[in-house]
C-alpha cells in the first residue's frame, strides 16, 4: 500500500464559520488572536455560554442606542436619561472627553448637573482636531441659557487633555459663562511618595482652605 505524500496533506483548521466569529472578535478591544480563538470556543461548547442571548442584547443595543444630540451620552428612542431629569441642576454644565466618563462622576455622586459629551480630545497625532469634537453644540447650550451657567472643564490630565482644556478656555472666554476645571491632585489612599511632580505640583495649586 502507498501512504499518501505526508507533505501534500491538507492541514485542518477551525470551519468557516468558526473562523468567522474569531475574526469578529479579534476586532474587539483588547482581544488578540489566541483570546479571539478561546472566546469562539467557549461560546461554541461551554454550556454556560448563551449566544443567542448574547446576539440579541448585541443587536438590540446596537439599534437602539443613540448619542443624545445634545449632550452625546447614551440615549435610547425614549430619550437621554441625563438631559430629560428635571431634578438635575441646569446651571452648571460638566464638558467630559468621552460619553463613559459620564459613569465614575455620576458613581461619586459629588456632581448633580447636566453633562456635555466632546467625543475626544484634542490630538494632532490622532489627527482629531476642533472639528471632530462635539464643540458647536456646547457653544449652542452656553449661548442658549438664558442666564450665566458654570461650566466644569472634567477632561483628563495628559497632553491631549490640557490641550483641549486650554482650546476651550481661549474659546470660551468672553462668552457669558463661568469656567472652572476640576481639581487635580493625589489619588485617594495614595501617599506623597508615590505622587510624580506632575500630581504633585498640581494638588498644590488646587489646594483649598480647611
Ligand atoms: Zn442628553
Amino acid at each position: 500500500m502507498k501512504l499518501e505524500n505526508p507533505f501534500s496533506m491538507k492541514r485542518a483548521d477551525f470551519p468557516e464559520p468558526v473562523k468567522a466569529l474569531v475574526g469578529e472578535l479579534k476586532c474587539l478591544p483588547g482581544v488578540g488572536p489566541r483570546s479571539a480563538e478561546r472566546i469562539a470556543v467557549w461560546l461554541l461548547q461551554s454550556p454556560k455560554a448563551n449566544a443567542p442571548a448574547l446576539a440579541k442584547s448585541l443587536l438590540t443595543a446596537k439599534e437602539t442606542i443613540r448619542p443624545c444630540p445634545i449632550c452625546g451620552f447614551f440615549a435610547t428612542e425614549s430619550g437621554c436619561e441625563l438631559c430629560e431629569d428635571p431634578a438635575r441642576d441646569p446651571m452648571i454644565l460638566c464638558v467630559v472627553e468621552q460619553a463613559t466618563d459620564v459613569l465614575p462622576l455620576e458613581r461619586s455622586g459629588a456632581f448633580r448637573g447636566r453633562y456635555h459629551c466632546l467625543g475626544g480630545k484634542l490630538s494632532p497625532l490622532d489627527r482629531v482636531a476642533p472639528e471632530d469634537l462635539r464643540i458647536p453644540s456646547l457653544l449652542r447650550r452656553i449661548d442658549d441659557a438664558a442666564v450665566e451657567i458654570e461650566v466644569i472643564l472634567a477632561l483628563g490630565s495628559d497632553v491631549e487633555g490640557e490641550a483641549t482644556a486650554n482650546y476651550l478656555a481661549e474659546l470660551l472666554r468672553g462668552r457669558t459663562c463661568r469656567l472652572t476645571r476640576i481639581a487635580q491632585g493625589l489619588p485617594a489612599g495614595g501617599g506623597l511618595e508615590h505622587a510624580d511632580e506632575l500630581t504633585l505640583m498640581r494638588a498644590m495649586q488646587g489646594r483649598r482652605s480647611l
